[in-house]
């Protein structure tokens, strides 16, 4: 089943310059901008550009050139909240909610980055 793009979803606003965000990077494909209620010090939430609902669909469906841009995207945001463990940074983490059972708010996919506090054992 082809998976049902809203593009009336908040992110979509955001991508169309409708709603103001805090910016942190922004690259041909993807943007990068602070969680308007962070859970953590640093929490900046990663967004293909194009319309993706979610992981999956993103992952599935996505090219090549969107899927390293984000990668490469999300790897510059921890270098810049400077979080990484391996470069003297205190680690981070990074979590996407997908669907009813993950509990995804907003529609378009997203790649939350969390740093700056211990982030304590995941609920499983
Ligand atoms: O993963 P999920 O869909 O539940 O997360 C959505 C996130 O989008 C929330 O953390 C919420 O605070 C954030 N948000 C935002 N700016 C908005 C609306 C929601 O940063 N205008």
């Amino acid at each position: 089943m082809a998976y049902a793009y809203d593009d009336q979803n908040i992110f979509a606003k955001i991508l169309r310059g409708e709603i103001p965000n805090n910016t942190v990077l922004e690259t041909e494909h993807t943007l990068a901008f602070r969680d308007i209620a962070p859970k953590a010090p640093d929490h900046v939430l990663v967004i293909p550009k194009g319309p993706y609902v979610c992981f999956d669909h993103f992952c599935n469906d996505a090219s090549a050139e969107e899927i390293v841009d984000f990668a490469r995207a999300a790897g510059q945001v921890c270098k810049m909240l400077g979080c990484e463990p391996g470069h003297g940074g205190e680690g981070f983490r990074a979590i996407t909610n997908a669907g009813e059972d993950g509990v995804q708010e907003v529609p378009h996919y997203h790649l939350h980055i969390l740093a700056g506090r211990p982030m304590g054992p995941m609920l499983l």
